[in-house]
């Protein structure tokens, strides 16, 4: 195989040294693993909302300078093609012990915590993050670290609420929304409503099997108290207010989005007996299942390839709405 980690030692790496600052490309030292580390040779990262919301200093905590990008997958030294999971634990708190690294309380993420994909080289600690793509192209696999993921594990976690004849509003049908009609059409019985903002991804929703499909200005009209389940992708004020209006009783609202929205909780404000809770990306064990789900070929998600150093294109086009699946920036 070949792997010219020792043939260079220099990287392009595009990094965010400011908050609503454009990302730099420079050159930087290529990674040198210690101990239990591993290096990946990134071929393709996926953009996701979240990269932009940090580059526009919602998450101050951020810190900086950070090369972003969370979505990756790559080559490594003696596995071959293989998907970065990127929520590195502690490996001692129950959170760990239990297989959901992404709740350890001192878990760090690549591209929050740590350097990231948006790079041509990622410092991995363990290669117990990598799992093998086992013939799924890197550059399309991508996005299956957190678009894939994440709204499998919400669906995962919430399936006492999807019986057969239930419905499910899905709020944002953008990079994850798509995946998520998806899992709900192969893996539930459950009517799904889709909500967005753009007619060409409410298409999609309906191609991809969503039975109904309406833009967001019109989403009141699926009635208080209409749907077992809403998936909200997007958590701003507002769609969390529609949510909390479409929510049957006893029903549930699960946040993905990280818009920042909040919504009022209280007895008497909401149907009775209803629940909130957010769900935050998956379990390396989750994120094998997703992989095993699109190699037989069941899942379709659309991705388009972008030159690294056109970050600062593809963050605009994310920020604007832009994309009609994911962009996956290639080095
Ligand atoms: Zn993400
Ligand atoms: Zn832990």
């Amino acid at each position: 195989m070949s792997f010219d980690r020792y043939a260079r030692n220099s990287m392009r790496a595009t990094v965010l040294h400011a908050f609503h600052t454009p990302l730099r490309t420079e050159e930087r030292p290529v990674p040198q693993p210690r101990g239990e580390e591993i290096v990946v040779r990134v071929k393709g990262t996926g953009v996701c909302h979240s990269d932009v919301h940090i580059a526009d200093g919602e998450f101050q905590e951020v810190p900086l300078p950070r090369v972003l990008g969370h979505e990756i997958a790559g080559e490594a030294e003696g596995l071959g093609d293989v998907i970065v999971y990127a929520h590195w634990g502690c490996r001692r708190c129950s959170f760990c012990r239990s297989g959901q690294e992404q709740l350890c309380p001192e878990g760090v993420e690549a591209g929050w915590v740590r350097d990231g994909g948006y790079a041509e080289y990622l410092l991995v600690p363990s290669k117990r993050y990598l799992l093998s793509l086992e013939g799924l192209d890197p550059v399309h696999a991508a996005p299956l670290a957190d678009a894939g993921v994440t709204p499998y594990r919400a669906i995962r976690r919430i399936r006492a609420w999807l019986q057969p004849g239930a419905t499910a509003v899905l709020i944002g049908v953008g990079g994850l929304g798509q995946f998520a009609i998806q899992y709900l059409r192969d893996l539930t019985e459950t009517r799904v409503n889709a909500v967005d903002r753009d007619p060409a991804k409410l298409r999609r929703a309906r191609d991809l099997g969503a039975s109904d499909a309406v833009l967001v200005e019109e989403a009141a009209g699926l009635g208080p108290e209409s749907a077992q389940v809403v998936l909200d992708f997007v958590g701003s004020d507002s769609t969390l207010g529609l949510a909390a209006m479409l929510v049957r009783r006893a029903g549930i609202v699960v946040q993905v989005g990280i818009a920042g929205g909040t919504t009022p909780f209280g007895m008497g404000l909401l149907s009775p007996e209803v629940h909130f809770t957010s769900s935050v990306s998956g379990s390396l064990r989750d994120l094998q299942a997703v992989l095993e789900l699109a190699r037989k070929g069941g899942l379709d998600w659309h991705v388009e390839s972008v030159p690294l150093e056109q970050v600062n294109l593809a963050l605009d086009r994310v920020r604007r709405g832009d994309v009609l699946g994911r962009l996956v920036l290639v080095p």
